[in-house]
């Protein structure tokens, strides 16, 4: 038997890579790696969880380990790779227990995601401090949010919960008042998660808008959506320290340049989400290439620089749909499908891991927010075109359907060639689901004049005759003859 496949990482971009190839080269063996207990889990169901949307969190994982040992899949927990040598095609593994021991491979992939990064802040060993990028995370959290006595231990009912955890936090006073650092996607999430528990939550934004990547408009919106919430957004608020010995006191922003005082907000809990950066640390020494983002740089079959080394999911990069250039924008359709195509890859039928337009949903309460592609004129200009763009609101279902409701919609396309480069969507009424409309113009290469052209579908209870789309691309339009 040749060396196995061997997968580093036990989740989207990995098991789906494992999966895949398992089916389709069912006599070679393949071998997964995974550092921690807890595998195939669903990061983008923890803020719902924690909100209590979702009673349990074994509700947030898809196979157990036992149905990926059923699949054929020789899956190994508490095993980190800590060192691969390309030449030997060997990697190093050390157990939990600080064991190292030494595993061939004949194809390796590196599917070890990414983790989150606290800018200046450390959060270790500080409670009432957070990120929210594990498991373990989310259900401390969730914890930590309850009164004592009304903690229901039964939420966090999986058997790889670090339990110590979990108890210390349940036993903690429930926290009042929280700063969500950073108004990302996952602030947004955790901002309105926190206070569907009864918090009073506070999010600080390093600039001028919510959801940098999503534009201004929706970014406006969606700040209006939280604070009618009683949520309350600091913009331009970039926090500089996490105050606070053993227990989180208060966060601090601006002060120190020009010696004016730091402003403090009071709070007994802060989650931090500033960034990731892409986990690479195993193959530091190999000389492996990078690209945007630190990311592992691969070519549109997932391989590295290195002979027989993959890489898929938030540790790789993929190329934009856009610009045709490596880019890095990890979520979690990206991984799954990445993780796949190399599984066939590896098994024999080469299969590109697909393009990426960036394309990304969230919510705020009831309004719903979306993107694809360069929303942002500066990031077109930066990619040499010349955006020219346009933003309108117009209804969602015809005027006089019940429920119909004003939807946001920003196209940016190139004034030279027509072409749709990106465009973003809020609304409060299936707002977020139309953004697969422009993705798939934005990936299929139209022009505006295109899109206006498109024949989607119009009925009273789901759409105006003219669906907010076209109205914008008829607007634009207009202003791509000027
Ligand atoms: C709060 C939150 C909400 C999100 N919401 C969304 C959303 O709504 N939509 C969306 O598209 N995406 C969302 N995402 C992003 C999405 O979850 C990720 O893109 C996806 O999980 C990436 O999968 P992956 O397999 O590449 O990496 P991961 O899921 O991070 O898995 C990597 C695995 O590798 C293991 N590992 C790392 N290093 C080693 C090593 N050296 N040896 C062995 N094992 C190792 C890790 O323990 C981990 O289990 C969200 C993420 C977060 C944190």
């Amino acid at each position: 038997m040749s060396d196995p496949f061997v997968v580093v990482g036990a989740d989207a971009a990995g098991l789906s890579a494992a999966s895949k190839f398992r089916r389709e080269a069912p006599d070679r063996e393949v071998v997964v790696f995974e550092k921690g207990r807890w595998i195939s889990y669903a990061y983008c169901g923890m803020p719902y969880f924690v909100a209590g949307y979702v009673d349990r969190m074994s509700n947030l994982l898809s196979l157990s380990p036992s149905e990926v040992d059923e699949r054929g899949i020789d899956l190994r927990r508490d095993r980190e790779v800590v060192a691969v040598d390309p030449d030997a095609k060997r990697v190093t593994v050390e157990t939990a227990d600080g064991d190292r021991f030494e595993q061939a491979y004949g194809d390796l992939l590196v599917a070890t995601g990414a983790r989150a990064t606290t800018g200046p802040f450390d959060v270790r060993g500080v409670d009432g401090a957070f990120t929210l990028h594990d498991m373990d995370a989310a259900a401390a959290i969730d914890a930590y949010v309850a009164e004592p006595d009304a903690y229901d231990p039964a939420r966090a009912d999986v058997s790889a919960v670090d339990r110590e955890r979990v108890d210390r936090n349940a036993a903690m006073p429930a926290p009042e008042t929280v700063a969500v650092v950073g108004g990302g996607y996952v602030g947004v999430e955790v901002a309105e998660a926190l206070a569907e528990r009864g918090l009073s939550v506070h999010v600080f934004h390093r600039s001028g808008h919510l959801l940098s990547p999503f534009g201004e408009t929706v970014g406006n919106r969606v700040e209006a959506a939280l604070e009618a919430e009683g949520v309350t957004v600091h913009t331009d608020a970039p926090v500089e320290a996490l105050v606070g010995d053993d227990r989180i006191e208060a966060v601090e922003i601006g002060g120190g340049t020009d010696g004016a005082s730091p402003e403090r907000t009071a709070v007994d809990m802060a989650v931090v989400g500033v960034g990731i950066r892409p986990n690479t640390d195993l193959l530091d020494g190999t000389g492996f290439d990078r690209g945007p983002g630190d990311a592992i740089r691969v070519d549109d079959h997932g391989r590295t620089s290195l002979p027989d080394v993959y890489a898929a999911g938030d540790c790789a990069t993929a190329r934009h749909a856009v610009t045709g250039e490596p880019d890095w924008t990890p979520l979690g359709l990206t991984a799954n499908r990445a993780g796949r195509a190399v599984g066939a890859t590896v098994a024999g039928d080469p299969t590109p891991v697909g393009d990426i337009a960036g394309t990304a949903a969230v919510k705020a309460f009831d309004t719903e927010a979306a993107r694809v592609g360069i929303v942002d004129p500066e990031e077109a200009e930066a990619a040499g075109f010349d955006p020219v763009s346009e933003t309108v609101t117009a209804g969602s279902r015809s005027g006089y359907y019940p429920g119909a409701a004003e939807t946001d919609v920003t196209l940016v396309a190139d004034r030279d060639t027509g072409r749709l480069l990106g465009g973003s969507i809020a609304g409060t009424d299936r707002a977020a689901i139309r953004i697969d409309t422009l993705a798939t113009a934005v990936e299929a290469d139209m022009t505006v004049p295109e899109v206006e052209r498109l024949d989607l579908a119009y009925a009273p209870p789901f759409s105006p005759v003219w669906d907010p789309i076209l109205v914008a691309a008829k607007v634009l339009n207009g202003k791509l003859d000027d």
